[in-house]
């Protein structure tokens, strides 16, 4: 069975790739199977983060630029690339308004093979979600998807968490949505690797850059990146321009700051550019290969976290969990002596 699919999978079967990432939403033994068979053909793909509070425009956006890699006509990116695009929406928990949204999304990216659009219902825990979310790029990136766009809302824990799964962020700003610093929650500043403030036919777009490049300055001076081993000046070889081109001398990334009008696919080409140059950085200067172990260290701890909880759980009789928690309450037990308990029957079980 979970064969089959993995198959399927791999023949970039659209039907197989929906079913598994519905599987693994829900979380089954099958769903993990047929992820292990499929590991060995992940790794392949550029995973890009879009980032941004609700309204911003990180659909519009992304939609621009699937098509963009979809043409393949640009500098950089000179053929086609195949995109997946997965929509995670913490804040809402049936995710009808992401459906919803797909469709409208379907129609216009109409019928083309090379795209692939799922939105990630939540289920479960946000720890949940972020795994899950990990998973269904495993099978996009499986079932040889080139780029893959993971749109997240807003900033919260959970954002940042799948924000790391992805090689390439972009934070998304627009005008008119609050204080424009204020905005920008802290976290923020570590995982974007790309400004975008959108609706730049809006007034205030210019302040909205503004206010990100004062913020970048103030990190510059604030935190110094360690590279190799050796503390180098932040904004290094590129410092001076916004382009954020890489080049083989630079020592460290400087998030570009863009501005698009993405309802009218303006200044899109730039951030397919911007995407493709920080590609090119992180793989010239290793920092690919050391977040890509950053990544599994904590993949791993997580997983390792939520398999052993759960194998605790499942040793548990009933009502057992509800009477140590009473014990605690009544001052019987403290907390730590029940922990070890449980783990030390876990250990000789
Ligand atoms: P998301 O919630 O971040 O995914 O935002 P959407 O992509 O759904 O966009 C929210 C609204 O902003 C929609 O009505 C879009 O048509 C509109 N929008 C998107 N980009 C622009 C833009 O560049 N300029 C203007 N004026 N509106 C935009």
């Amino acid at each position: 069975m979970s064969s089959d699919i993995v198959k399927r999978v791999l023949a970039g079967d659209r039907r197989a790739v929906a079913r598994l990432i519905s599987m693994i939403e829900n979380d089954g033994d099958e769903a993990r199977r047929a992820l292990a068979d499929l590991y060995p053909y992940t790794g392949q793909a550029h995973v890009v983060g879009v980032t941004g509070a609700p309204g911003t425009g990180k659909s519009t956006l992304v939609n621009e630029l699937a098509k963009v890699y979809r043409k393949g006509n640009g500098q950089r990116v000179n053929a086609p690339k195949t995109v997946g695009i997965i929509a995670v929406d913490p804040t809402s928990p049936f995710s009808g308004g992401a459906i919803l949204g797909d469709r409208i999304r379907m129609r216009e990216l109409s019928g083309d093979p090379g795209i692939f659009i799922r939105s990630m219902a939540t289920r479960g825990s946000l720890g949940g979600l972020a795994r899950a979310t990990a998973d269904a790029i495993k099978v996009l990136d499986a079932a040889g998807y080139q780029v893959i766009f993971v749109e997240t809302v807003g900033a919260g824990q959970a954002e940042v968490d799948i924000a790391r799964t992805a090689h390439t962020t972009i934070v998304l700003q627009a005008p008119g949505l609050g204080d424009d610093i204020q905005a920008i929650k802290a976290g923020i500043l570590e995982i974007a690797d790309i400004f975008t403030v959108n609706k730049a036919d809006r007034e205030g777009a210019e302040n909205a850059v503004m206010a990100l490049q004062m913020l970048l300055d103030l990190d510059h001076v604030s935190r110094p990146i360690l590279h190799h081993g050796v503390v180098m000046e932040a904004g290094g070889a590129c410092g001076e321009s916004d382009s954020g081109q890489a080049s083989s001398q630079q020592q460290s990334w400087r998030p570009p700051i863009l501005k698009t009008v993405a309802l009218r696919s303006q200044g899109i080409e730039a951030v397919v550019e911007a995407i493709e140059a920080h590609l090119a950085y992180l793989k010239e200067s290793q920092t690919l290969y050391l977040r890509e172990r950053e990544r599994i260290e904590s993949e791993l701890n997580d997983i390792l976290r939520q398999e052993l909880m759960r194998r605790l759980l499942s040793q548990m009789r009933e009502g057992e969990l509800e009477g140590l928690i009473g014990r605690i309450g009544r001052r019987e037990l403290d907390p730590y002596s029940a922990a070890r308990r449980l783990i030390e029957r876990e250990r000789f079980a």
